[in-house]
């Protein structure tokens, strides 16, 4: 057995410090059961807590970690800011920089702002929509999740189903009758949805792949289709990529399949493991920004420098030819092995996988949408979870995660990940 003393001890003190003891909720584990880890150092591919265990990690700090933990040119980009101060209140050579490379990978995006979490990001979006449609509602999709403002906390995924409470009390209902909730994967509904309402509807928010129900593909011609119906109608496409933006392609889901969103919000990757995140898209749109425009937008911290420091060497090591091959062929790797060990096992459950997110699904052939995720064996996962760290791999605590593969996980790492499932399965009965 694992000793966890220490991480028990800093559990039992926060907990009475701090709410569940976590400063965002799926760290306690609630869902998994067991002692959440504090974690001391990562490097790599590897996370060590407080006690000294060591752990193949698929968290990635929930996706930044792209490069693997503590990558030296990270560091040390992050270090030499770091000697030039960490915050001026003005902007930096890097903002513009980091601008430049956003908008030249993603070419839907004509203008970016930088702000400092996913959250934010998606809160503007919508603001953003408003504005320039002048219409109050949106349409998100079940078990999706874009942080956790207002009008988004309606049906949301990750944390929010992980807990049971995708409708968050504190939300006020003349806010949340606004947000228009449909079945991912459907496309039937949303052109009913367009038919019934489309002259009040300023936008359509969604994760282009899905990875806050754990990850859910969209099926050929969804996306496509939400962009005809949103452009037939005057109500803008916003694609949520702060999971799968850079960390799916040089781009995102939009560059691999060619579709055009009116605005795209990024987080996670392209601030290297620091708070940084960014909405971009069309310029008219964009220009209705503060100071240009009368839309309100701002921030403190936002493109702190060491953050634009760190997304930009995260981005530099992106381009290295070969990146993303080497992304999907680990995943490729993981998803076969995994995909033996359920046959050879005769265990009910499916890999759901796009490049280097993944979530094993228990108890269900396949995942199309929240409905799909709910029916899922969060039982046999939370067993299946506690079985791989006591065999030194740390999961996402929750069924309705993405696990997230680095460049620094090698084939080693993923023969060992895939030998400790084997394991775990074996000791789930
Ligand atoms: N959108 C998506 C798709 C996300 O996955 C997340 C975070 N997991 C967010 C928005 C919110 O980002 P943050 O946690 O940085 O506020």
């Amino acid at each position: 057995m694992t000793t966890t003393g220490t991480s028990e001890k800093l559990f039992a003190a926060a907990s009475q410090l701090i709410p569940g003891g976590v400063n965002s909720p799926v760290r306690a584990w609630k869902a998994v059961g067991g002692v959440p880890r504090f974690i001391r150092r990562a490097s790599g591919s590897t996370i060590t807590d407080v006690d000294g265990n060591s752990y193949v990690d698929y968290v990635g700090s929930w996706g930044p970690a792209i490069v693997g933990h503590a990558h030296v040119k990270v560091v040390k980009a992050v270090a030499e800011a770091l000697k030039a101060g960490t915050s001026f209140g003005a902007p930096t050579p890097g903002e513009v920089d980091l601008a430049r490379r956003l908008t030249g990978a993603l070419p839907a995006m004509q203008q970016v702002r930088l702000v400092s979490s996913g959250t934010e990001a998606a809160m503007t979006a919508i603001r953003l929509a408003r504005a320039f449609t002048k219409r109050a509602r949106i349409v998100k999709f079940d078990g999706c999740y874009h942080g956790h403002a207002d009008p988004l906390l309606v049906r949301a995924g990750s944390g929010a189903m992980t807990l049971g409470v995708p409708d968050s009390p504190g939300v006020p209902e003349a806010t949340a009758s606004q947000t228009v909730v449909a079945r991912f994967n459907d496309r039937d509904e949303i052109e009913a949805r367009f038919r019934a309402d489309g002259e009040h509807i300023a936008a359509v928010i969604v994760e282009p792949v899905v990875g806050n129900m754990g990850v859910v593909a969209p099926q050929p011609g969804f996306l496509e289709r939400l962009r005809e119906v949103t452009a037939a109608h005057g109500a803008l496409l916003i694609f949520d990529e702060v999971m799968t933006g850079f960390r799916l392609t040089w781009g995102g889901v939009q560059t691999l399949l060619g579709i055009a969103p009116d605005l795209t919000c990024l987080g996670k990757v392209i601030g290297g493991g620091l708070p940084l995140a960014a909405i971009g898209g069309r310029t008219d749109v964009m220009q209705l920004l503060a100071p240009v425009g009368p839309v309100y937008q701002a921030g403190t911290l936002a493109g702190n420098p060491l953050a634009v420091a760190a997304g930009l060497a995260t981005l530099e090591l992106l381009t290295r030819p070969g990146a993303y091959a080497q992304l999907e062929e680990r995943g490729a790797q993981l998803e076969e092995g995994l995909r033996a060990l359920l046959r050879t096992h005769r265990r009910a459950g499916c890999v759901a996988r796009r490049g280097s997110m993944w979530t094993l699904f228990f108890g269900v052939d396949a995942v199309r949408d929240a409905r799909d995720a709910r029916a899922t064996d969060t039982a046999a996962f939370a067993r299946f979870f506690a079985a791989m760290l006591e065999h030194g791999v740390y999961l996402p605590p929750s069924q309705f995660e993405a696990a997230f593969i680095s460049l620094a996980h090698s084939e080693a790492d993923i023969e060992t990940t895939v030998r400790a499932a084997d394991r775990a399965f074996a000791a789930m009965g």
